[in-house]
């Protein structure tokens, strides 16, 4: 195949993805074109894994190793704004966060290694549904996933706009992290809000406890690990000169390890029932795992490395970078398996003011970074699977 014939199937591929974008668990329209594509490459596909995920398997040769190559499926319920010639035909959701490029440049692998045949075992290609809401890898694992495909490792990517286009930046250990939600439900006691002594203020107690759960970074957390703690959200009853019965108290919770996740866990729960206690209100916590952090694994990390620099040069390849506290279901899966995550950086501006962030009505995948992720997942299997 020609290389602008590649480039043109790239391209007529993601924009058909962008146009028709699907949100968490509903991806099956996506799926059907997928499935479609993989099929036509003569790959044995089997779907449904997980409701709408996919998973292609292409065997060369008697290897017994095998990798996993993985890429998301969802889109997330927005409103493009953007104007293009394939802007999205579902109203309220669209590809904002690049997921129709990496199913793309999955495609684009598969595409290759079918063609070349460069390698001695077996690659499956995963599609896995509902990244976003950090549910669809467990979907597929709880869908025995790994019980009828087992992978000896697994490599996934994730678009990065604001680094420069084509540079591959990752690190060993924690490159994304956990986030967790919680709840605090207050329950004083209501009263006028002129007779402050009859009631239990429950917004005051709100105000103590959201300033106390700073101290847990900066005083329980060991300074060389990294966490947030943020509350994003206070409700109360609503009634100006009423002191409320009810305030609740929302948000969210980032750490790289599960051993500052339960230390956060906790401390949260402590300090708020404490402070509840004191006062004489009632307190109800409830913390719930959204997102594993995503912890790359040493041995895969280097070689995902090795792979970016045959594929872009070492000046375009950061293995060191920092870590971003944002997450991705990828981490569920390296709980499992070993394997690495590795952004590829996606600019679409060379001026970083004008780059359009992920989880922007205006953003677009960045089609001149498709082949090259393309040939980046192609060359790690060349390398692990080599004849
Ligand atoms: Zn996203
Ligand atoms: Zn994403």
């Amino acid at each position: 195949m020609r290389n602008i014939d590649f480039k043109n199937q790239l391209n007529e591929w993601r924009h058909y993805l962008h146009m028709h974008p699907e949100s968490a668990f509903e991806e099956r329209n996506t799926s059907e074109y997928l499935a479609k594509a993989l099929t036509d490459m003569g790959l044995e596909v089997h779907k449904n894994i997980g409701e709408t995920g996919i998973v292609a398997n292409l065997t060369i040769g008697d290897g017994k190793g095998i990798i996993g190559l993985r890429a998301d499926m969802d889109a997330i319920n927005l409103t493009e704004k953007g104007q293009h010639l394939y802007s999205s035909q579902n109203p309220g959701k669209m590809h904002a966060c690049g997921h129709d490029g990496h199913m793309t440049t999955l495609l684009g692998a598969a595409k290759l290694l079918s063609e070349r045949k460069n390698f001695n075992g077996t690659v499956r290609f995963i599609f896995q549904p509902a990244e976003e809401p950090g549910k669809g890898a467990m979907a597929m694992m709880d869908d025995k996933l790994f019980e009828r495909f087992p992978v000896d490792e697994i490599y996934g990517m994730h678009n990065m706009p604001q680094l420069p286009a084509g540079t591959i930046w990752t690190k060993v250990g924690g490159i994304m992290a956990s986030e967790d939600n919680f709840v605090i439900r207050i329950k004083g006691k209501g009263a006028h809000a002129s007779a402050p002594h009859i009631g239990v203020d429950p917004l005051v107690i709100a105000a103590e406890i959201i300033l106390a759960l700073q101290t847990i970074v900066s005083r329980n957390v060991n300074p060389i690990d990294t966490a947030v703690v943020s509350c994003t959200e206070i409700h109360t009853d609503g009634i100006r000169n009423a002191i409320p019965t009810n305030v609740e108290i929302k948000g969210d919770t980032r750490s790289f390890t599960p051993e500052v996740q339960k230390l956060i866990e906790d401390r949260m729960k402590r300090i708020c029932e404490g402070i509840c206690d004191f006062y004489g209100a009632e307190c109800q916590f409830e913390y719930t795992h959204e997102f594993s952090p995503t912890l790359n694994w040493e041995k895969c990390t280097e070689i995902a490395a090795q792979a970016a620099r045959n594929i872009v040069g070492d000046e375009n390849v950061n293995a060191n970078c920092d870590p971003m506290m944002s997450s991705e279901d990828f981490g569920t899966f390296l709980q499992r398996i070993p394997g690495c995550l590795v952004f590829l950086g996606g600019a679409n501006s060379d001026n970083k003011n004008d780059v359009i962030p992920l989880h922007n009505s205006l953003y677009d995948y960045n089609d001149s970074i498709l082949e090259t992720g393309a040939e980046f997942f192609a060359e790690i299997v060349r390398i692990r699977l080599s004849k």
